[in-house]
């Protein structure tokens, strides 16, 4: 059930109420202040229960029992796919291919796609600001394909140097360019609409990792005519387990499956097989059905809230944020300034590790995660070894950011600063 209303006056507390978590006490009269929603997102009440709901009353196997269990399970797992279609526009509900996430997502591409299509002489572009996620795989195949990753560097701001994309993609053999739509660590919104027709002019395909961007602005993947789209169900209010690869349908029909077996097959003879069509070609074996449902639930939710209200509110908390952490003596903010920024803030204070730093703040009920983000690369860049960083969502509240500012003051105190 989702109680919080969707009027042009945001109801903070209304959409608190719809999260059981964020009832709990961290301990004896200190609550609990969640701001590590770019790890992983809290869930409500609704996809909570849906995910119940499935395994108490119609829990079977997806595409295969004809018994009604089993039909109820598979219409509720594509009812799912119907509503992440709609959510980022998909044109076809073929193009929505279920995945565990943005790291799934990514290595399916580099690993069908990009193994049928990238070879020695090829150019793949990739960024500084990158998720292990979107380096890794595309490593691991350059090392047996042998093509080339340039890496668009990081302007002192925070953003891409969109002059050094202009000049690889202009003198280059690029066949794709894989970036980031939001930083996880720089909050940095990249201008992907710019960067996908600058890619498509000179030939080259575009895959965005959308995992920071999905569960905060409203995506249509038709209007940014982008070739892959990656994200994780488990950052926007659904379950870990559960994610999403959009690909254009002429793209993914013309790509080798991945994974082989059950499901993904149309025939199999001992002489060889064929392909199911989309999206079952890239499912192969029993999916994350209550995973599925679950995401399709949170779906429901953000779109009942209002990605627009959404955006507008973390936009207010992040402005707040960013002008209360310049109190704090010696702390520095990483990325662009908040008109350009998601809603995070990585930040390191002089005199106290990032870990120290999010170990007092945990014992003053804060949660913040503090490391390289799966971000070694950025950090390098940086020239920090680690950042502590808050990341903010739909349920948190000014007066949370108080709660942490406070908390970051006797931070410094405790180390006699
Ligand atoms: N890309 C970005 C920008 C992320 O923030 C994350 C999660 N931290 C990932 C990719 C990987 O997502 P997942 O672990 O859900 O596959």
């Amino acid at each position: 059930m989702i109680t919080a209303r969707t009027t042009t006056e945001y109801d903070v507390e209304a959409v608190r109420s719809d999260f059981p978590i964020l009832r709990q006490m961290h301990s004896d009269n200190v609550p609990l202040v969640y701001l590590d929603n770019a790890a992983t997102s809290q869930k409500p009440a609704s996809v909570i229960e849906a995910i119940d709901t499935y395994y108490r009353e119609y829990n079977a196997n997806v595409h295969r029992g004809i018994h009604k269990l089993s039909e109820q399970a598979t219409s509720a797992y594509e009812e799912a796919r119907l509503k992440v279609r709609k959510f980022i526009n998909a044109a076809s509900k073929r193009e929505i291919l279920f995945t565990r996430g943005t790291t799934e997502s990514i290595n399916l591409v580099a690993q069908t796609w990009g193994r049928a299509n990238l070879k020695a002489g090829d150019v793949v572009i990739s960024t500084v600001m990158e998720h292990h996620s979107n380096i890794v795989p595309w490593q691991i195949l350059a090392a047996e394909k042998g093509f080339t990753i340039r890496y668009v560097p990081v302007l002192p701001d925070g953003t891409l140097d969109l002059d050094y994309l202009g000049e690889v993609l202009s003198k280059e053999p690029v066949k794709l360019v894989t970036l980031m739509h939001v930083s996880n660590v720089l909050g940095t919104i990249n201008p992907i609409e710019d960067v996908i027709a600058k890619a498509h002019k000179v030939g080259a395909l575009v895959l965005v990792d959308g995992a920071q961007s999905v569960p905060h602005m409203t995506i249509d993947v038709q209007a940014l005519d982008v070739d892959f789209f990656a994200f994780s169900g488990h950052k926007m209010l659904g379950p870990t387990g559960s994610g999403v690869l959009y690909g254009k349908r002429a793209l993914l029909e013309a790509m080798p499956p991945w994974m082989g077996g059950g499901d993904m097959i149309s025939s199999v003879k001992l002489t060889g097989s064929t392909w199911n069509d989309l999206p079952y070609k890239f499912e192969a074996g029993t999916p994350a059905i209550a995973e599925a449902i679950g995401l399709g639930y949170a779906i429901d939710y953000l779109t009942q809230i209002g990605l627009a209200n959404i955006h507008q509110h973390e936009r207010d908390i992040i402005g707040y944020a960013l002008d209360r952490l310049r109190e704090v003596p010696g702390l520095t903010v990483y990325g662009p300034t908040a008109d350009q920024k998601g809603a995070v803030a990585a930040f390191t204070v002089e005199g106290i590790h990032a870990h120290d730093i999010a170990q007092l703040l945990d014992s003053e009920g804060i949660a913040v995660r503090a490391g390289h983000h799966c971000a070694m690369p950025l950090h390098e860049h940086l020239h920090v070894n680690a950042t502590a960083r808050a990341s903010f969502y739909l349920y948190n509240t000014p007066a949370e950011v108080d709660a942490l500012i406070t908390a970051l003051h006797n931070a410094r105190k405790t180390f006699q600063l």
